[in-house]
């Protein structure tokens, strides 16, 4: 296996093109352990950690731009990009443990294709975008077009994300994530909860996003709490339609984590409670950025 570290973007990808067998990486979190466990070792692995765009994370007033590759720790430490998307950085910030996150990424975590990975419900509420860099120039996609099942995405052999656009977080709005594991730390979830909130002026809600996570093949959107949540309140009869729709969108599987029967039940309740601390966080947000 031979290991090579392009500097831009173009000499990965024109690595990508002629290597027919190779694969990249950022922080081989989930790379590492998947050759140690028998999978076929690709011939090239490239390292994308060592292209500027990849790493960095930066704000042009009306956009963020995450560098695909970027340590999750850098995005948890990054104050601003915190406090504007508390929800996308708590969700980055449950990722493994502190060395885990010193080296695992955005792109890493949406690309490996587990139904459980943490960020990707909370991207995908705040309409997270991924530009994808391919031989033939880049492409911009939704990141809830990026994983098609477990461990597949709609990526070429010779594409990779460069970078996650965010756009602003509008005022009156906020994000929360939470996820249920069995342990206190350091496991997969057994159901993840990401929700997005914007208030009307009135203090109703004006536009609502839930998607859920280890529940179905891919993160799921719940159109129909999303639905029931707009032009109302949180009251109690909203909140029970929520956690209903939620259960109702689940298609998961029984494992050792959980049953089916308790990651439905499960999927409700964060459901909820995801979607109140997004209305919490929303009321506090009354100013544009
Ligand atoms: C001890 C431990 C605990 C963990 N806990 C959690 C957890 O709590 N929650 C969670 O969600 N995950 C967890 N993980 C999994 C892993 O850490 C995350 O998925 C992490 O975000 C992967 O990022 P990475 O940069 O290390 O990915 P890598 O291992 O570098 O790559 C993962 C996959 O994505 C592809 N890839 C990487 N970057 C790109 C790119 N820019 N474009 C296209 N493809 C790309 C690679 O080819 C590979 O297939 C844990 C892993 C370990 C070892």
């Amino acid at each position: 296996m031979k290991y090579v570290a392009p500097s831009s973007v173009e000499e990965a990808t024109s690595l990508l093109s002629t290597s027919p067998s190779a694969q990249v990486f950022a922080g081989a979190t989930d790379v590492v352990p998947q050759l140690r466990a028998g999978r076929p070792a690709p011939e090239v692995l490239v390292d994308l950690k060592n292209i500027e765009e990849l790493v960095s994370v930066a704000n042009d007033g009306d956009k963020w731009t995450v560098g695909a590759a970027t340590p999750t720790a850098n995005l948890t430490e990054d104050q601003a990009f915190s406090d504007e998307f508390p929800g996308l950085s708590e969700a980055a910030g449950l990722i493994g443990s502190d060395q885990i996150q010193n080296r695992s990424s955005l792109g890493g975590n949406l690309c490996n294709g587990s139904p459980a990975a943490d960020s990707v419900p909370a991207m995908v509420v705040n309409g997270a975008r991924a530009v994808v860099a391919g031989p033939n120039g880049t492409r911009v996609l939704d990141v809830a077009e990026v994983v098609t099942g477990p461990g597949e995405t709609s990526l070429d052999a010779d594409e990779f994300i460069v970078e996650f656009e965010i756009d602003r977080m509008p005022a009156r709005t906020g994000d929360a994530y939470l996820r249920m594991i069995p342990r206190t730390e350091m496991d997969i979830a057994v159901v993840g909860a990401g929700a997005r909130i914007t208030l009307a002026e009135d203090g109703s809600i004006e536009q609502a996003a839930l998607a859920l996570g280890a529940v179905a093949p891919t993160v799921v959107r719940v159109p129909d709490a999303e639905t029931a949540l707009v032009g109302n309140t949180a009251d109690d009869e909203t909140l029970s339609a929520v956690a209903n729709a939620a259960s109702e969108a689940c298609n998961p599987i029984d494992d050792k984590r959980g049953t089916v029967a308790y990651r439905k039940q499960v999927a409700g309740v964060l459901a909820k409670r995801a979607v109140l601390i997004a209305i919490e966080r929303a009321e506090q947000r009354n100013g544009t950025n």
